[in-house]
């Protein structure tokens, strides 16, 4: 035989397709030739599967070796299908027989030793072979247990590649997954922890039951990032569909904890100021990375003294915050990652930053409205809630009267009002209030009676609320009236809701 044909996955974002690995020896001079599309890092795992074959003891066949991989017009990247290309150049040098492998699909980097390395993406590539109907795996052993989250398919694994020739070759055994982790995954922060700011735990729930992007002001130690890591603990879990997604997403980017379970906690994403415009969409040689824009989808992605944060930086969010998508140049097209997060943004007031707040501040009046100005344009003017902390003080810190709601009571009052808002918008196809076009909230049948809106007309007449601070008030009303189980919001809910929007009334 000089031709063999072993199954492999590809990636394209976060989608898998099957890729065949076609080798074909022919006489002539000794080279392997790699075609179908393989970028820059494949043609490296020319030498890795070179060395692996002879340092595991094969006969590597000195002849020219063309290797294929197809679809031809599928971009490939990365390591994973070194594996399926040392199997490939075996069985059709004659050295293995082939039966083994059928409808079996390889994922795997070799070393140079020989030895079966862990890739990235393992859990989408194998959904993505059980979604075209294969049904058996070999996996490196470090990447068995999250394999094994897709349901239907039998995983083996393998350390390496000799292991892989003898159970080939003689049927010797392939090593099992480890068992996952049957141990519920660790408690992680509670609102019951955070004492005091009963404006800032109010936004909080008023953001999670609308979908209401949030940003918080106020001075150090006034308890922005307490609150915004608190955000993932009461919004509902996440579907099926959703934790696949979220799941693979950590997967790609290789910070999947090695549990074997899907992830069914909204993530958390908080990149530094400082973070670099790659590191906060996404990108890398080879397998692209997503960056913390998709590892927080689905979940809450906190951007702390945004203030700080370089015009660039601001520049590269403004358009997946809009589509809910990072597309990345690369080499060869591009790729996309999904990236709908839930933004909480924090900032201090000023660039003093005095830790007891306004009393002791130093900047002059000016410089305090060009701080924050910077933000205004591409991501503030997004945000529905605005709310500025007042400094806690150590009497508040000190003299809590009773425990403060917990996570756990907040959250179910979230799925209920979510429940609400999306039965009443099912005909409009939105979900959140936060979804909704500002005109739909104006128009019958949802245009609140005059006497209810009041307050609102004279904040705009005022200059007080720009007309789109307008619109946003009256989704946050509405959002206030589900969590209070009325039909509509009434003149108290538009009051709340106001409150909720001028928080900081340098950033209208
Ligand atoms: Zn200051």
């Amino acid at each position: 035989m000089s031709y063999a044909r072993v199954l492999s996955v590809g990636l394209l974002g976060v989608t898998g397709h099957v890729v065949e690995v076609e080798a074909d020896l022919s006489p002539g001079l000794p080279a392997v030739v790699l075609t179908g599309l393989p970028d820059t890092s494949l043609h490296e795992a020319r030498d890795r599967v070179r060395a692996a074959v002879v340092n595991s003891g094969q006969t590597w066949p000195n002849r020219r070796i063309t290797v294929n991989l197809l679809p031809a017009a599928l971009p490939k990247h990365g390591s994973a299908f070194d594996l399926a290309m040392a199997v490939a150049m075996l069985v059709s040098a004659g050295e293995l027989p082939s039966a083994a492998l059928e409808g079996v699909v390889l994922l795997g980097e070799l070393g140079l030793d020989g030895a079966v390395r862990p890739v990235r993406g393992v859990l989408p590539m194998v959904a993505a072979a059980a979604g075209a109907g294969l049904r058996r795996v070999i996996v490196p052993l470090a990447n068995a247990r999250e394999a094994t989250v897709v349901p239907g398919m039998a995983v083996a694994a393998v350390d390496s590649l000799r292991r892989l020739v003898d159970f080939m070759r003689d049927g010797a055994p392939l090593l099992e997954p480890p068992p996952s982790d049957e141990a519920p995954p660790p408690p992680g922060p509670d609102l019951a922890d955070v004492a005091g700011q009963e404006m800032g735990r109010y936004g909080l729930e008023v953001a999670a039951a609308g979908g209401h992007h949030l940003a918080l002001f106020g001075a150090p130690g006034a308890g922005k990032t307490m609150l915004a890591e608190r955000l993932p603990t009461i919004l509902p879990e996440l579907d099926d569909a959703a934790a696949l997604e979220v799941t693979a997403l950590q997967s790609i980017a290789g910070v999947l904890p090695l549990d074997g379970r899907l992830i069914r906690r909204p993530p958390f994403q908080a990149p530094h100021h400082t973070a670099s415009s790659a590191a906060l969409v996404g990108g890398g040689s080879g397998l692209a990375r997503p960056g913390a824009l998709s590892l927080a989808h689905r979940g809450v992605l906190f951007l702390d003294e945004a203030a700080e944060i370089p015009s660039a930086t601001l520049q590269a969010l403004r358009q997946p915050l809009e589509t809910g998508r990072v597309v990345l140049a690369r080499a060869r097209g591009t790729t996309e990652f999904p990236a709908r997060v839930q933004l909480v943004l924090a900032a201090n007031p000023c660039p003093c930053a005095s830790p007891a707040g306004d009393q002791h501040c130093t900047c002059a009046p000016a410089v305090r409205r060009r701080y924050l100005a910077k933000l205004s344009g591409p991501l503030l003017d997004r945000i529905d809630i605005r709310l500025t902390l007042a400094p806690l003080s150590a009497a508040q810190l000190t003299t809590a009267t009773e425990p403060a709601t917990s996570s756990a009571e907040i959250a179910a009052r979230v799925v209920q009002a979510r429940a609400a808002a999306a039965k009443r918008w099912s005909d409009g196809g939105w979900r959140l209030n936060a979804e909704v076009p500002g005109p739909v909230l104006r128009r019958a049948p949802w245009r609140l009676p005059p006497a209810d809106t009041a307050d609102l007309r004279e904040s705009l007449d005022k200059g007080l609320l720009s007309a789109r601070g307008f619109d946003r008030v009256l989704r946050l009303a509405w959002t206030i009236s589900d969590l209070d189980g009325l039909d509509r919001p009434g003149r108290s809910e538009v009051s709340e809701a106001i409150q909720l929007r001028m928080g900081e009334s340098n950033a209208r």
